[in-house]
């Protein structure tokens, strides 16, 4: 298999061994961005020339001596709404268009710091809103497995680089399933960590409550490794654990007899792909084989996720968006304007795009006097009530297992409809808004070769039996090791 399709933990080894170097790996990531960048458009900025240095750096660090950390020398996309000193942060918007941050995101510092080669800033939905990057104000990217449709949202560029071999690892962020969504359109391990798991320090505040930063990446021993680079105390981050990190790489391999799998009936409602439910019926069926305990868990608030999250997530980013008024932040208006107001208005209007100004309008509604206890304050309450629906499945079981996304990567264009584009979303949004951890992993492909993903979810800071259930289907099942079939034209194997 060619160098830029093969995993983190098997490059690790390579490099470790010096059986390859860091700028042999880089510039196999390099060369295949340029053969196949062109289609699949999942980067907003290629980092060539920073990417090589710091391949330089760790190669001369090992050279001399150094015990370095696992993941050096492995190339990383970073999502474009997470700080870098050395490359513009655009959130795939005009208001940031050229904004370069003074500082780099925690997750960002810490990659840097243990060796990580960074490729470049990834695509997504502006300000990371929406399931399929076509809100980008760029360009849309291209989902690897099938080049007419989307690679998911809005962590799609980060999940497209990866499947594609345009990057090794990538880095999401996840406000209602913006890393699982993509990682199971594109075949890809994606997790969205406990909140507080992951400091927040740096990411583009979309819903403050609810973003988490992630892994995005090719198996489940991956996801491990860049969780335990990721996840830790951040005094940065108010909101971030000060707890202990275990090692989730410990777990790999140990066996799943007798762990309680349930499986949330409410989360197969009608409207579900008939081929999804089957593969993940299937792969439920195979963790049972393994020894797990399946039985029916029920969720009954669980409808009401969507909707409430509709109210919460845009409330919250009415009021983080707020900063972008082109005096400080943002893209600025270059028309003669009256007044300060009208700089702000004039300013907004020409850089927000049309999904971000609608929940911008959406959530200063339903923060506004009058409307603030119908609207906001009910969600909040609803968001108890959801919290404890899963405290109680988790009572009776370790894991939960459901669909990731309901439907196939659907067309370019599929879903114009907001309210369509928001139902993509309904199997995710649950667990940003009770904060526990959940996972999505291959478990198929349908009829016609579009990937399937599973989603597996665990009670909060259980993340080392989440990743070792995963691994223990994963290994069993082997839909990991698929490539997307860009083909010879693309510049590498399949
Ligand atoms: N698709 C959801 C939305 O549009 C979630 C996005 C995300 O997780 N960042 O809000």
């Amino acid at each position: 298999m060619e160098l830029f399709h093969r995993t983190a933990h098997e490059l690790a080894e390579l490099l470790r061994r010096k059986e390859l170097s860091a700028v042999e790996l880089c510039d196999a990531v390099l060369g295949r961005i340029e053969a196949v960048e062109p289609r699949v458009r999942a980067y907003v900025t290629v980092m060539a020339d920073v990417a090589r240095e710091q391949a330089k750096a760790v190669d001369a660090r090992r050279a001399a001596g150094e015990d370095l950390p696992p993941l050096a020398g492995i190339p990383l996309a970073v999502k474009d709404n997470m700080c870098t000193v050395d490359a513009p942060t655009t959130c795939s918007s005009k208001v940031l268009e050229h904004f370069v941050a003074p500082y780099d995101a925690t997750v960002v510092a810490r990659a840097r710091q243990a060796g990580c080669v960074f490729t470049g800033k990834t695509n997504l939905d502006e300000f990371a809103m929406g399931s399929s990057t076509e809100n980008s104000a760029f360009f849309t990217t291209c989902n690897p497995w099938d080049l007419e449709r989307a690679p998911g949202g809005s962590s799609g560029g980060s999940a497209a680089a990866t499947a594609a071999g345009e990057a090794i690892i990538a880095l999401g962020s996840d406000t209602g399933g913006s890393i699982r969504q993509p990682a199971s359109f594109c075949s890809l391990v994606g997790l969205k960590p406990t909140y507080g798991r992951v400091s927040r320090y740096g990411l583009v505040a979309f819903a403050s409550s609810l973003d988490q930063i992630g892994p995005l990446t090719k198996d489940v021993r991956d996801t491990a490794l860049l969780m335990n680079l990721l996840a830790g105390h951040d005094p940065m981050d108010s909101t971030s654990a000060d707890r202990p990190v275990p090692d989730l790489t410990e777990l790999l391999g140990r066996d799943i007899r007798g762990i309680r799998i349930g499986v949330p009936k409410e989360f197969f409602a009608e409207g579900t792909d008939p081929e999804v439910a089957n593969a993940v019926h299937a792969a439920i069926r195979q963790l049972e084989s393994l020894g797990a305990i399946v039985g029916e868990a029920s969720t009954p608030t669980v409808s009401y996720g969507l909707p409430t999250y509709y109210i919460i997530a845009p409330s919250e980013a009415s009021s983080n968006l707020a900063r972008f008024d082109g005096v400080r932040y943002g893209h600025r208006t270059s028309k003669p304007v009256a007044d300060n107001v009208e700089l702000y208005e004039q300013s907004r209007a020409e850089s927000f795009g049309p999904e971000v100004q609608r929940r911008i309008m959406i959530g200063t509604y339903a923060l506004s006097a009058g409307y603030y206890d119908a609207y906001y304050l009910k969600a909040q309450k609803v968001r108890t009530l959801l919290k404890r629906d899963f405290d109680k499945v988790f009572e009776q079981f370790d894991i939960i297992a459901w669909p990731t996304s309901p439907c196939l990567p659907f067309r370019f264009g599929e879903r114009g409809d907001p309210l369509s584009m928001y139902m993509a979303d309904v199997c995710t949004i649950p667990v940003n808004m009770v904060g526990i951890p959940a996972v999505s992993l291959p478990c198929g492909f349908s009829s016609g070769g579009l990937p399937i993903g599973i989603q597996l979810g665990a009670s909060y800071f259980e993340e080392p039996k989440l990743l070792q259930v995963a691994y223990a289907y994963e290994q069993s099942a082997g839909f990991h090791a698929r490539r997307a079939p860009l083909g010879a034209s693309c510049g590498g194997e399949a």
